[in-house]
């Protein structure tokens, strides 16, 4: 590889290891396999061949690229045989999974997630560790996949066999979103990578998701106006682990180190977002790769005090279980929604309500009376 491009901080040998490029998202409501099953034709690709449970998780353990991916295409299938076939997969794989240290990256559009992530993923292979980048995006849904899609991002680190750039899946519901990533961790973890790093962009509920995935979350933002402080950030930064106030080079430095101080100032009196720790903001630069290692050192105190308080583990298991619970939820709603007797009286009971003609209470009694096949109330 051309050394041109390589920043004078990025780790000699990095990015050196030529061997993959960057997998192409899924787009909604497919299979998983569609494209891949019609051998004929100069346009077609190789035909991908069908794996076995057993195959899919050998190839997993082992690290195998090719399987791996093919295994997270099967994961973030819609079709209900391959999520059998995934689930199967998965239970097989589950002893080799939780191994790694899950952290969360978001930020607005332009913040330089991707800069960062790259000089992030860099310094981490440097340093001997196995990084995965994941992302979820809620809005791709719509826009198609506003992050990762572009090839181009996290180029060094994508080319490097001790990386592995998935974009978002970009089919489905939030829902449907937030277990093919949380499924896709686990399948990384078996493969042997113990840094995951899952980014998102700064568009509402995703932070919450993401959160709701990883042990550390970490904000970028921006020196800006005066309203930094104001609004939806709030929230937002009451969600992070640290905040990384990016782009903190030339010109912007004596201003990063300005927003810094304030924004530190703000978070003494906001609950932390894990107990036992202490939320602050630092500075860092992708471009200069200023704050990148200490970002680091930072990391690698929070697991160590988080693990040895056991808030660690215990934010894990309640992590698995809130994932439970909340699709159980999502099942229930569907069944809900899809239900005849429910579809039957639906308009009617809502125009009744929006009328006024009918409590909202008893707009409820009587849809979920429906569903569970009971009679209805008398009025
Ligand atoms: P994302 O949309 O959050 O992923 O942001 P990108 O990583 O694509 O970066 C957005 C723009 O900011 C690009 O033009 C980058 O070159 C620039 N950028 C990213 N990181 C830095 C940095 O540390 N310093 C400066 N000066 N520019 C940066």
């Amino acid at each position: 590889m051309s050394d041109k491009k390589r920043p004078d901080w990025v780790p000699e040998g990095a990015g050196a290891e030529f061997t993959t490029t960057v997998m192409k998202g899924v787009e909604g409501g497919h299979d998983g396999f569609r494209g891949n099953r019609s051998s004929s034709g100069p346009r077609s690709g190789p035909k991908r061949r069908r794996f076995s449970r057993d195959e899919y998780v050998a190839g997993v353990r082992a690290g195998d690229r090719n399987i791996l991916a093919q295994t997270i295409t099967l994961v973030e299938s819609n079709s209900t045989a391959h999520m059998a076939l995934a689930q199967e997969v998965i239970k097989e794989l589950l002893p080799d999974t939780g191994g790694s240290i899950r952290i969360g990256i978001t930020g607005v559009p332009g913040v330089g997630k991707s800069t960062f992530i790259e000089a992030l993923g860099l310094s981490l292979i440097a340093k001997g560790h196995r990084v995965a980048v994941l992302a979820v995006d809620p809005s791709s849904t719509v826009t198609r996949g506003s992050i990762l899609g572009d090839k181009t991002r996290m180029e060094l680190l994508s080319r490097d066999k001790r990386a592995f750039i998935r974009p978002s899946p970009s089919s489905g519901t939030l829902g449907g979103v937030t277990r093919k990533s949380r499924e896709t961790i686990l399948v990384c973890e078996a493969a042997g990578f113990d840094v995951i790093l899952v980014e998102t962009v700064g568009v509402g509920q995703s932070e919450t998701t993401v959160r709701s995935m990883v042990d550390f979350f970490l904000l970028l933002m921006l020196t800006g106006a005066g309203d930094e402080l104001q609004g939806i950030k709030k929230g937002i930064m009451e969600l992070a682990d640290s905040l990384l106030i990016n782009k903190a080079d030339g010109d912007n430095k004596v201003r990063a180190q300005a927003a810094k101080a304030e924004y530190n100032r703000a978070l003494h009196y906001l609950a932390p977002a894990t107990e036992g720790w202490h939320t602050q903001a630092y500075t860092a630069s992708a471009m200069t790769g200023d704050g990148i290692d200490n970002i680091l050192e930072v990391i690698d105190k929070f697991r160590e005090t988080t693990g040895k308080s056991g808030v660690f583990e215990q934010r894990r298991r309640s992590q698995t279980l809130d994932w439970v619970y909340s699709m159980v939820e999502e099942h229930l709603l569907a069944s809900f929604f899809n239900h005849a007797g429910v579809k039957e009286i639906r308009s009617e009971v809502e125009f009744q309500v929006v009328e006024g003609h009918l409590p909202p209470t008893v707009a409820v009694q009587r849809l979920i009376q429906q569903f569970e096949n009971a009679p209805p109330l008398e009025n």
